[in-house]
């Protein structure tokens, strides 16, 4: 089937396969809800009725499947269940009439809410999927709730950032945040980090906490705090979300997988557009970032069966919930029997974000493959002879453009590359500078000299030559 699709749809091949002929880590290949690593590959026999999924990663499995041992009772709480073992802190009268909707549920009583407020959840970004996990959690009384951010509010932040309001765009999101949840909740402790994660601060910053709440857009830090959840032994209640698609797992516990047993490897940087450059369904974020509170809850109240071992899948437009079966890699590199890395790394370089400049340098000569939007400008006003290449998509293109420029989406670059002319020198730009830069690297591959990338695309376009047109 693998062999068939690859001849049908021949982009997908370097996607799904490295240069060995093996396939990549980090595309899992599901038989029904069956990782194929575990049963026998691409020799797995297939019969008619079989679902075969590609599971890439746009986020985030294994043997040992203690879900049976982590149930505390299917609906009701254990006594003593949840994280703080003793004694939690009194509600006051306010605080028992607001939550007295979960006070008359068994699962919760008076003793989960206790817990409740006796617990802490970090949460990672004040964003998308920040935005619904930190208000569920402020409103339903979790005792101290940090949120680390360094943005700040942008008006395309509103079609789906519930935490700011259209009178905060420009504002700290943290500051934006903290006003928020404490308008819904001011019996909860909001402590806000301005300072972005990383491998100097994120033991010391997930220490006081019991939960950490993974709303990270981008892939160098879901490995850092994949990393730094096992190894200070906090469970990462996982989301992530891509267009109309959303998945959810809690990774991280000493019992279950952790995000690298899905994924060892991070794909090559440019392959996986962000939802900066791909777009995200406003509602979708809601969905997922409430699914990751929920499951941080009931952690915390220690009720109910967790998403550990289980990879849940949301497409929006089917409107479908799928379940992939997770299971804990032996040989996982940080959570495995034989761990490699035992301390936090360096992450940007770990998803070649940040190559060798001298590898840069020897494979383009110095810095002859970039320009600035100021250089294109004056050698454009100059009568100088440049093909500017669009590479974003028809929609994207719609919005804004460089004057002159020709539109070929990078998708669509593989089949159409003999439009461009090799002799002349062509001036690549996308959004941001990520999609035009594997354009650059393929039109490189087939023989073209002569590609400049626009660096900024046409974001630093916009900004600094041309600010009449509209941004996204
Ligand atoms: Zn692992």
């Amino acid at each position: 089937m693998l062999a068939d699709l690859t001849r049908r749809y021949e982009g997908l091949r370097k996607h799904l396969y490295a240069d060995d002929g093996k396939l990549r880590n980090f595309v899992n290949v599901y038989l029904n809800d069956e990782d194929i690593r575990y049963l026998q590959r691409e020799q797995t026999p297939v019969k008619p009725g079989d679902t075969l999924s590609i599971v890439p990663s746009v986020a985030g499995g294994v043997p040992v499947d203690t879900r049976a041992d982590l149930k505390v009772g299917p609906y009701t709480r254990a006594a003593g269940a949840g994280f703080h073992a003793g004694p939690t802190p009194e509600l006051t009268q306010d605080e028992i009439k607001r939550y007295s909707r979960h006070l008359i549920m068994p699962e919760v009583g008076l003793d989960g809410q206790r817990q409740l407020k006796a617990s802490s959840v970090l949460c990672i970004g004040a964003g998308g999927l920040g935005s619904p996990a930190a208000m569920y959690l402020a409103a339903a009384g979790v005792g101290r709730i940090g949120i680390v951010d360094f943005d700040v509010v942008d008006y395309s932040n509103l079609q789906r950032q519930l935490l700011h309001g259209t009178p905060d765009v420009g504002r700290s999101k943290l500051e934006s945040a903290k006003d928020r949840l404490q308008a819904l909740n001011p019996h909860v402790q909001i402590d806000t980090y301005e300072t972005s994660l990383s491998s100097d601060n994120a033991l010391a910053l997930f220490e006081p906490y019991d939960v950490i709440l993974d709303g990270t857009d981008n892939f160098p830090t879901r490995y850092l705090v994949n990393d730094a959840c096992v190894l200070s032994g906090k469970p990462n209640a996982y989301g992530s979300i891509f267009r109309f698609e959303g998945q959810a797992s809690v990774f991280g516990t000493k019992e279950g997988p952790c995000y690298r047993c899905l994924y060892p490897e991070p794909p090559p940087p440019g392959l996986v557009p962000s939802c900066a450059e791909g777009g995200v369904l406003g509602v979708l974020p809601g969905i997922i970032g409430v699914i990751q509170a929920t499951e941080a809850i009931k952690l915390m109240l220690g009720v109910g069966e967790p998403l550990i071992g289980r990879f849940l899948i949301y497409d929006a437009l089917k409107m479908r919930f799928r379940e992939l079966k997770l299971r804990k890699d032996p040989d996982c590199p940080v959570c495995g029997t034989r761990p490699t890395v035992t301390k936090l790394i360096d992450y940007e370089q770990f998803c070649g974000m940040r190559p060798e400049p001298q590898a840069v340098q020897a494979a383009t000569g110095a810095n002859e493959w970039e320009i600035t939007s100021l250089e294109l400008k004056r050698r454009l006003d100059a009568g100088d002879d440049l093909f500017i290449l669009d590479v974003r998509e028809p929609n994207e293109y719609q919005i804004n453009r460089i004057p002159g420029s020709t539109l070929i989406p990078l998708g669509e670059l593989p089949r159409r590359y003999q439009e461009l002319d090799p002799d002349r020198e062509i001036v690549a730009h996308c959004k941001m500078g990520g999609r035009s830069a594997k354009a650059q690297e393929f039109l490189g591959s087939v023989g073209f000299r002569k590609v400049k990338n626009l660096r900024g695309g046409i974001l630093e376009w916009v900004d600094k030559v041309d600010p009449s047109q509209p941004k996204y």
